[in-house]
């Protein structure tokens, strides 16, 4: 018997190294690493910069508490706030703890400072943000909720991208719209930014909060700091994990500080959120995702991404039927009978690391210091699996 519980469905891989957008085993084969391990490791594996910023720090000193001050806190919240729409930050460990901070504000701030019948959140079909009892309701996924009834209360679904359905569901109750810019779990698709702008209309009108879930979209990951940019809105709460940490357990919620006014002392907390080691993670993430032309490099490789991608599309109408996604976090559909957990193990077999994403997806999440000659070297195995496959 296996002494962990089986929640996962691994692969029987196990890797000892990584460097820059490569795994290695400890049998020395050599993986390309288009997964970073779910949007995680953004600057790829040992990043020089996070290594040494990591190590400093572990010599120095490693916990504290929230009972006390804690300068690398204070940093990185200021430059996360000067880098985005927000005005305040509370750090977390993981992107479903962000979440939750944001979930709880949403009814804090109507109970604080208007309307304490305003509770209910209204989410997308497709959704995913994370695997608490709460947020489960929130994405309102029936595979993932199957077993844990009762569900959380206070959770409303529309289709995503229907604004119409949107207007129709606001009630009394209402209290916020919570939505992923780009779906990431579901199926990499993307908001139109006409949706976007229609979400913070309707949400100023009807005086309800805009939540993003940007745990995967963020931190440069489509090219802009946060995905809700492309739409040129500032929404009232981000809720944000994966890349911040680069592979360092983060998490952030930030919000504007008229919403954030409504966590005093005491009213929300966590152990281990914001603890110095991860500060100094996420400091040096930023130093170099905030770095003068940093995000520009990541759309002009992105853009070879999305050529190499409409190429796989021509040469493989059979396999591929439609790109998904933007920027660095992008989705092939696979078509023809092909299943995308087959297309994610035979890729696997000939060195590329991918995800499976919703809606029969291939999921490519390259880090963001990916090159245009890796971006070959992964289109080449592709083109190769999907060929086979294609014969099969
Ligand atoms: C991964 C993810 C989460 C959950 O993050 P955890 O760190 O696994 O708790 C929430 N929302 C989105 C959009 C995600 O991609």
């Amino acid at each position: 018997m296996n002494a962990l519980m089986q929640t996962y469905a691994r692969s029987d891989l196990a890797f000892e190294r990584g460097e820059g957008a490569y795994l290695f085993t400890a049998d020395g084969r050599r993986f390309l690493d288009f997964a970073s391990g779910i949007a995680v490791t953004a600057l790829g594996h040992s990043h020089p910069h996070l290594v040494q910023a990591l190590t400093t720090q572990a010599q120095k000193l490693w916990h504290t508490s929230n009972l006390y001050r804690v300068p690398g806190q204070e940093r990185l919240a200021e430059r996360l706030v000067a880098a985005s729409c927000a005005d305040q930050v509370f750090f977390t460990n993981s992107g479903v703890e962000a979440l939750e901070c944001g979930l709880k504000l949403i009814r804090k701030f109507h109970d604080d400072f208007g309307d304490p019948g305003r509770y209910r959140v209204i989410g997308f079909e497709g959704a995913f943000h994370g695997r608490t009892l709460s947020t489960l309701a929130a994405a309102g996924n029936e595979k993932y909720l199957k077993g844990y009834a009762p569900v959380v209360e206070g959770f409303d679904h529309c289709a995503f991208g229907n604004l119409n359905e949107v207007r129709a569901m606001i009630g009394p109750e209402t209290a916020a719209i919570l939505i992923e810019p780009v779906q990431g779990e579901g199926g990499m698709r993307a908001a139109d930014i006409a949706f976007m702008q229609g979400l913070r209309q309707v949400c100023d009108e009807f005086g309800l909060l805009l939540m993003c879930d940007e745990v995967q979209s963020g931190i440069g990951r489509t090219g802009k700091f946060f995905a809700h940019e492309w739409a040129g809105i500032a929404p009232d709460i981000i809720a944000t994990a994966k890349g911040i940490g680069g592979g360092f357990p983060l998490g952030a919620c930030l919000a504007s500080s008229r919403v954030a006014a409504a966590y005093g002392p005491g009213a929300h907390g966590t152990t281990f959120g914001g603890n110095p080691l991860a500060m100094a993670v996420g400091n040096a993430v930023l130093d170099v995702v905030l770095a003068e032309g940093f995000l520009a490099g990541v759309n002009q490789v992105a853009a070879h991404l999305d050529r190499r991608l409409d190429e796989m599309l021509q040469r493989f109408p059979g396999a591929f039927v439609e790109k998904r996604g933007m920027g660095l976090m992008r989705g092939l559909k696979c078509g023809g009978g092909i299943v995308n957990t087959d297309m994610v193990e035979r890729l696997r077999g000939a060195g590329l690391l991918t995800v499976g994403a919703g809606d029969n997806v291939l999921r490519l999440l390259p880090p963001l210091i990916i090159t245009p000659a890796e971006i070959d070297s992964a289109i080449d195995m592709l083109a190769a699996v999907a060929a086979q496959a294609k014969a099969a």
